[in-house]
């Protein structure tokens, strides 16, 4: 576990996790991951904190309304959402792209998992998913 912290695009929302970047990341296929091409790292509650811009954030909710979208009502960015209701309970999604201090090779270097999150198949890859 390393600590990182990730940052929207105009500095307003700033967030500092513990992060274990060797482990997989998820990448999803489902309406509004395949918007935004999130890209999150997994954080236990208790290794995620808000620095910076709790007021600085809109929150979207949607479908089932389980998982809250986090995103900077300056620049639009989505540095963390939240899973209320996954396999291991609640936790936080840290946008990966987000994560200041990393050099493309770092990125490249980081474990992705595709999940077919379409089909509410979280466990499973997508049936097409080389574009995620
Ligand atoms: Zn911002």
């Amino acid at each position: 576990m390393k600590t990182y912290r990730a940052t929207c695009h105009c500095g307003a929302v700033r967030v500092e996790a513990d992060l274990d970047l060797t482990q997989p990341t998820f990448r999803c296929n489902c309406s509004v991951c395949r918007r935004n091409r999130f890209w999150a790292a997994v954080a236990r509650p208790d290794s995620f904190r808000v620095l910076a811009g709790d007021g600085e954030m809109t929150q979207y909710l949607w479908g089932r309304k389980k998982n809250e979208h986090w995103f900077c009502k300056h620049c639009g960015v989505r540095v963390f959402g939240i899973g209320n209701d996954t396999p291991i309970g609640r936790m936080y999604g840290v946008n990966v792209g987000c994560i200041e201090g990393l050099e493309d090779a770092d990125f490249e270097a980081i474990p992705v998992t595709c999940v077919d999150g379409a089909h509410d198949r979280w466990e499973s890859a997508p049936e097409h998913g080389r574009w995620l």
